[in-house]
């Protein structure tokens, strides 16, 4: 019963989507486990360009149950506009499942979040002000709304009503901003129930007999390791757990249930919003990476912060969730940098560190430390074969793969399902094992 978890080595954006569209060709479930229309995700299938927010990217892939699991927020509005356009390109969407357990994200959810965020002034954390992380505060506070509240919507516009009186009163009275109409919200909501109302099922249940039967389950991580909670950047993080213990709890199934762990990896580091980025270059070398990388954000159109691979964070990831592999995105980006890094370690007063600085501000007074290695000017776009790339890309694959302690699977030289470079398939590994 193969389950493979795949998920972000970095800070989010490391091209997961094309990676899970990938192997969802092999899988009979694909499961998201945490976040919520904050992902981005963009999936080119030919002529099609999918931009998925909250439907697992496996949708792409007639047949394959795709989850949205327990561990994720969900805004009921956002997923019925993403349906209809998923829909509208041509995809089915009978097979799209939703955790009863799921929170909800809600409207104030989002006024809230937005209030917060100006509320912080120069210490905004960067959130993209979609009301994830109230709605989290919510879960935890054990006062969120579920998906399961959806099968009746008396019981829920009864339980909206209440709590959206109460968020009314923080709106207005500690953040002095008018009042959200409850009514109106309910009215908007309604429709939104009645049609994602047959896609609530006992999802935990669900991925539990696809195993039992010996299906393949994927299970799709959002954002990035270093935006995990409890083990990223804090405070300039996701309200979630991205590492792979997320996906046992995200989605109901066992740690012994997993089999593999997937880290993508981007051939280069990138960032949205404040935070700590020890690699960060802000000279021609970032202006290279963004412009040949396309790196603005899915889902807010940000501009992302560029530098250099760092595999002390790749080594601290791979520490996190066990990688068994790695799958190298936008290598093709590196293309025409005569000269490239990466970062090995930090030297902090005076000591160099290989391991993470857990302590978010001490990175500040750390000092990148690097290897220097040759770089390429041929296009990769085309390369299809591990000997077809140039020496100076093949050495620095081996050399991310060395300092990450962890086999390279795949490796992508563009968005395109074909420019992929496949050493090892992840789920042949699997049974190997
Ligand atoms: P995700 O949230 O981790 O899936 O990442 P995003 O979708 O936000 O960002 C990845 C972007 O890079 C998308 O626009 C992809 O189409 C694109 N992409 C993925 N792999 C490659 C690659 O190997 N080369 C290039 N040039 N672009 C890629």
């Amino acid at each position: 019963m193969p389950a493979l978890i795949v998920l972000g080595a970095q800070w989010g954006d490391e091209g997961k989507g094309r990676v899970v569209d990938l192997l969802a060709a092999e899988a009979q479930v694909v499961a998201r486990y945490q976040g919520g229309h904050n992902a981005g995700h963009t999936v080119v299938v030919g002529e099609r360009t999918l931009k998925l927010h909250q439907i697992p990217s496996g949708i792409t892939r007639p047949g394959v149950l795709c989850v949205i699991g327990n561990g994720t927020v969900l805004e009921p509005l956002a997923l019925v506009q993403e349906m209809d356009e998923v829909a509208g390109l041509g995809f089915d969407l009978e097979a799209l499942r939703i955790s009863r357990a799921a929170q909800l994200i809600l409207p104030y959810h989002q006024a809230l979040d937005q209030a917060q965020e100006a509320g912080r002034g120069a210490a905004a954390i960067g959130t993209t002000g979609r009301g994830i992380g109230p709605a989290y505060t919510d879960k935890a506070a054990r006062s969120g709304l579920r998906a399961e509240e959806l099968l009746n919507f008396d019981r829920f516009a009864a339980r909206f009503r209440q709590a959206a009186a109460a968020k009314n009163e923080v709106l207005t009275r500690v953040y002095g901003q008018p009042a959200l109409d409850i009514e109106a919200m309910l009215a908007q909501l309604q429709p939104a129930a009645a049609r994602l109302a047959p896609h609530v099922a006992d999802t935990s249940l669900l991925v539990h007999r696809a195993l039992a039967q010996g299906q393949r389950v994927l299970f799709e991580g959002a954002q990035g390791t270093l935006l995990d909670i409890d083990h990223g950047t804090y405070p300039f993080v996701t309200s979630s757990n991205p590492t792979a213990g997320g996906a046992c709890v995200g989605v109901g199934v066992a740690p012994r249930a997993i089999n593999g762990v997937l880290g993508v990896v981007k051939a280069y580091t990138t960032r949205v919003g404040a935070g700590p980025f020890p690699s960060e270059r802000c000279d021609e070398v970032g202006e290279h990476l963004v412009q040949m990388g396309a790196e603005f954000g899915t889902t807010t159109g940000r501009r992302r912060r560029c530098g250099w691979l760092d595999t002390v964070i790749v080594r601290y990831a791979a520490r996190l969730s066990g990688f068994s592999g790695l799958a190298v995105t936008k290598l093709d980006v590196l293309s025409g940098l005569p000269a490239l890094r990466i970062c090995t370690g930090y030297r902090c007063g005076g000591a160099v560190s290989e391991d993470w600085v857990p302590v978010g501000y001490a990175l500040d007074d750390c000092e990148p430390v690097y290897e220097d290695l040759p770089g390429w000017s041929e296009s990769l776009r085309d390369v299809r074969r591990w000997e077809d790339l140039p020496p100076a890309a093949r050495r620095y694959v081996e050399r991310l793969e060395a300092l990450a302690g962890v086999p390279v699977d795949l490796i992508s030289v563009g968005p395109e399902r074909e420019q992929l470079i496949v050493r090892r398939n992840p789920w042949d590994v699997m049974r190997e094992t």
